[in-house]
């Protein structure tokens, strides 16, 4: 991998990280304050039906977005050990096409499509 396209694979790291971040933080606020947050009063004075299937969208929706960021940061702190690249699990070169297509990813193709076969030895 050349020290420009590292350049790149950073910086869109880096722009996920804060897009991900912002969503944490969204979906953290309508978790608080979800009356003031869909700016519908009548729901929080509802049966507490809506009010609780909204709340459970937020968090999963949380914990999807907070979990891709720990796999971004994972990805910027190998971008700084110099491991960058390497499959976690066999620890081959991931294709660069395809950490041009997802910078995050932890596991090469062929280890990311084991482990999505036999979850359990994931
Ligand atoms: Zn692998």
């Amino acid at each position: 991998m050349t020290e420009p396209e590292i350049s790149t694979l950073r910086e869109q790291l880096l722009a996920h990280a804060a897009r991900l971040r912002a969503d944490v933080q969204t979906h953290r606020e309508q978790l608080i304050e979800p009356a003031a947050a869909t700016g519908n009063t009548f729901i929080a004075g509802a049966e507490g039906a809506t009010a609780d299937a909204d709340d459970e969208r937020e968090v999963a929706l949380l914990r999807r977005s907070q979990l891709e960021l720990d796999d971004v940061n994972a990805a910027l702190q190998r971008l700084e050990s110099g491991r960058f690249g390497e499959c976690e699990r066999c620890g081959e070169a991931i294709a660069l096409a395809r950490l041009q297509a997802l910078p995050q990813a932890r596991l090469c193709l062929a280890c990311q499509s084991a482990a999505e076969h036999h979850p359990r030895n994931a």
